[in-house]
């Protein structure tokens, strides 16, 4: 905490629409009086800062001394050894778990009413460390890797979020059948875990029946656990059963820290034009109040939004409204002041 005895918590605001939505969580944020003090870092796109580091130094101490961070999207540089900023990100903090709730937010014309489920994603593994290389021209290979370690603090982030938020059932998504050595080890780590936790139910499903399921039955899903590569591509469909990327929150949970983002990109097509939808940024620096336990704060912000969108208050354009970033985000305001 700072002298005023607020929070520290590390904002970046990132490339793109990233400096727009960011300006509205502050805004929202100083309405409903949220004890934050923000220490802002930027984060290049490019090489430019005298470390020769996309992401400096300061800013990975300024994470880890503060503990919690809020950040925008990052424009992925393309060209020769520069990694994905999200991949170091991840790796530098060990950021294991990516937590992201998709529940259905009236207002929105949906195929689907009544979805609220978690999925959570292993971060570190998997198809994702970057372990290829081409064995000789016309043949490459690809490491999956799948650790014991990882599988049980996964599993057990799972189980003690599902008991933190009342969530009754869990589902270990896999292709075991396949996969027998990689994905089997992530399942016998979720049955070893589930057994410390009888009031959970758990059960499995093959990724590809689980995408079936949740094409036709979504409402029936409450929490789903599974390895990097399938999370990626399920947590991405279930945003989409909720609205899109717009809407979609999401954490990065770690031992040291954990680093709060909307999941959606830069959207270079409308950079800078006040067309922006701040409510994924919102709902993950509610969800990033929730993990500081500054509950209260984050529901009142949670139902301002949730009645600012159902009452279809200067919506921005890609949730068919003819409002803008600004509109949208003074909607919201008058509501926190108005206790509404
Ligand atoms: P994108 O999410 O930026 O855009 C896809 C479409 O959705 C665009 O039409 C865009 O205008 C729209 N959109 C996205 N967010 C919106 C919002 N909040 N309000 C209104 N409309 C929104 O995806 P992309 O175009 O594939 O990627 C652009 C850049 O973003 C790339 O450099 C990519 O690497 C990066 N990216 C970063 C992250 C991250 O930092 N977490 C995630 C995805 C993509």
């Amino acid at each position: 905490k700072d002298e005023q005895g607020n929070y520290l918590v590390t904002l970046l605001k990132g490339h793109g629409i990233g400096p727009e939505i960011s300006r509205s969580v502050k805004q929202i944020f100083q309405a409903a009086g949220v004890p934050i003090t923000w220490e802002e870092h930027e984060v290049y796109s490019r090489a430019m800062n005298k470390e020769g580091d996309l992401l400096s130094s300061e800013t990975i101490n300024s994470i880890r001394r503060n503990k919690v961070a809020l950040k925008g999207p990052f424009m992925t540089p393309i060209g020769k050894g520069f990694r994905s900023l999200n991949v170091t990100l991840r790796k530098k903090l060990q950021l294991y778990a990516n937590v992201r709730p998709c529940r259905t937010i009236k207002g929105i014309d949906n195929i689907y009413d009544n979805v609220d489920l978690v999925t959570i994603r292993e971060n570190t593994e998997g198809e994702y460390m970057g372990l290829e290389h081409r064995v000789v021209p016309g043949v490459s290979e690809s490491i999956k890797i799948i650790s014991r370690r990882a599988c049980l603090k996964i599993a057990r982030y799972a189980f003690e979020y599902a008991i933190r938020n009342n969530r009754k059932r869990i589902i270990g998504v896999h292709k075991a059948g396949v996969m027998k050595k990689g994905d089997g080890l992530f399942l016998e780590c979720l049955r070893e875990i589930n057994e410390e936790y009888p009031t959970i139910q758990y059960s499995e499903k093959q990724v590809d029946t689980m995408c079936m399921k949740l094409a036709m039955n979504p409402q029936d899903c409450d929490m789903m656990v599974m390895p990097n590569l399938y999370g990626d591509i399920v947590s991405d469909l279930c945003a989409g059963l909720i609205g899109g990327l717009g809407l979609t929150a999401s954490g990065n949970i770690g031992a040291e820290a954990a680093v709060f983002e909307a999941v959606h990109g830069t959207a270079p097509d409308i950079a800078g034009k006040n067309l922006a939808n701040p409510t994924a940024l919102l709902l993950s620096g509610c969800m990033m109040l929730d993990h500081m336990e500054l509950y209260d704060h984050g529901n009142t912000i949670r139902n301002a939004i949730y009645n600012t969108i159902e009452e279809r208050d200067n919506l921005t354009r890609d949730l068919k409204g003819a409002g803008s970033t600004t509109l949208f985000t003074e909607a919201v305001i008058k509501r926190i002041e108005n206790k509404t």
